[in-house]
């Protein structure tokens, strides 16, 4: 059962939202700081995808050097804020750090990280500028953590960037695909506009570009393409009953929460298909939006969530219940959600098998798929030569970024098919560091 009302206005709903990695003051930054061993050879920072020095950040933190320990972060992370506060910290840097073999609370890496990176945001302290031009243009489809990241680094190396963005505001997934209480919508907002003042690129809103017409445009008008263009809506599981109201997908519904907040509607009793990370955000996020009862359901058993156990006890404590080892077959209900039908599952020499004749229905009035995202192959295929794998990724090289078509560069989702904020970050910048590669040569 929720323990959390139903938020009546944006006081209450921050207050059920309320960020789980909250600001650090002074003093605990301090005291903080000052139990790092500053290791040599730190499996801290070899276990964060952007390599960022931490205990060199940690250290100026500790010595009451905040603006240099932000640019220490910014110069390997774009996202510095964003990111201490929505990554995975606990299997990352922090799950590396060498107190975890002492039984010792390990360093808080990520409320440290966003210490120092929101307060030369909020004070607007200039660290970088761009590059001496250097004549060249890119264009960054998307204005998510990839498309950001790689026009800061393009920036930085003296090209003219334009970014062109589908939706009304940037950020990408960080705005209206993580949890609110893993970053605002304030704090991820104000990250852009810190980069936007440093690197001093433009961002043109409500732009879709889709067609084979605008990409052959793009490609007259700019040297190099790069798609930061992550992934698209949740994808059908092919069971009757996906068309009824209130049923929509997690994706869908995260995104209306973070734009909606407290005006998300929600239903009495909440039932989530899935049982990976966003499933897990679904649910905690149902409960967190007043539902009475919420009901994560996964096919396979409990140890088998695709979740990281961090983000199934986080749902769990807001009240989330789960039900394991139960497969849906039909969405039920008369113009509106009224149920899911469903069948329970067993494991046979490893291979999930239906109970014939075990189907029940769990009464319901809302249910959030969280069934993975749809690849954007259809908009892929409007451009020459670039190739998808069989799950619909970008097909690039390793190290460079560069897809089948020379002049198009891949990072984030659209490449790696859904990972973290982290990992679009540091492909973004050495796709960048691709394109210039290429460029140069
Ligand atoms: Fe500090 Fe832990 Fe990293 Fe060592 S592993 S440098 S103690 S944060």
């Amino acid at each position: 059962m929720s323990e959390f009302q139903k938020p009546k206005n944006k006081l209450e709903f921050e207050k059920n939202f309320e960020q789980i990695k909250p600001q650090m003051n002074e003093t605990q930054a301090y005291y903080e700081s000052s139990r790092c061993l500053f290791c040599y050879d730190a499996p801290c920072v070899t276990a964060c995808p952007t390599h960022i020095d931490i205990p060199l950040f940690i250290r100026q933190i500790n010595s009451g050097n905040i603006t240099g320990a932000a640019k220490t972060i910014f110069e390997s992370n774009y996202f510095g804020n964003t990111c201490g506060k929505v990554c995975p910290t606990n299997v990352l840097c922090e799950g590396s750090c060498v107190y975890n073999l002492q039984e010792v609370k390990v360093i808080e890496i990520g409320r440290l990280q966003t210490f120092a990176s929101s307060k030369v945001i909020s004070e607007k302290i200039k660290l970088f500028s761009p590059g001496v031009p250097n004549g060249k243009k890119v264009a960054v489809i998307g204005a998510g953590p990839a498309g950001v990241s790689c026009a800061c680094e393009l920036r930085s190396k003296g090209y003219e960037v334009e970014i062109f963005e589908a939706k009304e505001k940037p950020s990408g997934l960080s705005l209206y695909g993580v949890a609110p209480y893993k970053i605002t919508n304030e704090e991820a907002l104000k990250e852009i506009d810190y980069l936007q003042e440093q690197f001093d690129f433009k961002i043109n809103y409500n732009i879709q570009v889709t067609s084979e017409e605008q990409f052959n445009d793009l490609e007259k008008k700019f040297d190099a393409i790069f798609l930061g263009i992550g992934l698209g809506e949740t994808s059908s599981i092919k069971i009757k009953g996906e068309e009824l109201e209130n049923c929509i997908g997690a994706v869908e519904f995260i995104s209306e929460l973070r734009i909606n907040q407290h005006n998300t509607k929600i239903g009495k009793k909440v039932i989530v298909l899935g049982g990976g990370n966003t499933a897990m955000d679904a649910a905690s996020e149902s409960a967190r939006l007043g539902a009475e009862k919420v009901i994560l359901s996964f096919r396979r058993s409990v140890n088998n969530l695709r979740a990281y156990d961090f983000e199934y006890d986080l749902a769990k404590s807001a009240g989330v219940e789960g039900m394991f080892n139960v497969s849906p077959v039909e969405i039920t209900g008369n113009g509106k959600v009224e149920g899911v039908k469903f069948i329970k599952t067993k494991v046979v020499n490893g291979k999930m098998e239906n109970i014939p004749g075990s189907e029940f229905i769990e009464v319901c009035d809302m249910v959030i798929k969280a069934t993975g995202q749809t690849k954007q192959v259809s908009i892929l295929k409007n451009i020459k030569g670039l190739n998808t794998d069989e799950q619909g990724r970008v097909i690039a090289d390793k190290i460079t970024f560069q897809s089948g078509n020379p002049k198009y560069f891949a990072a984030g989702d659209v490449y790696n098919g859904g990972v973290e904020v982290v990992n679009a970050v540091a492909e973004a910048k050495l796709a960048a560091n691709g394109i210039d590669k290429w460029l140069s040569s």
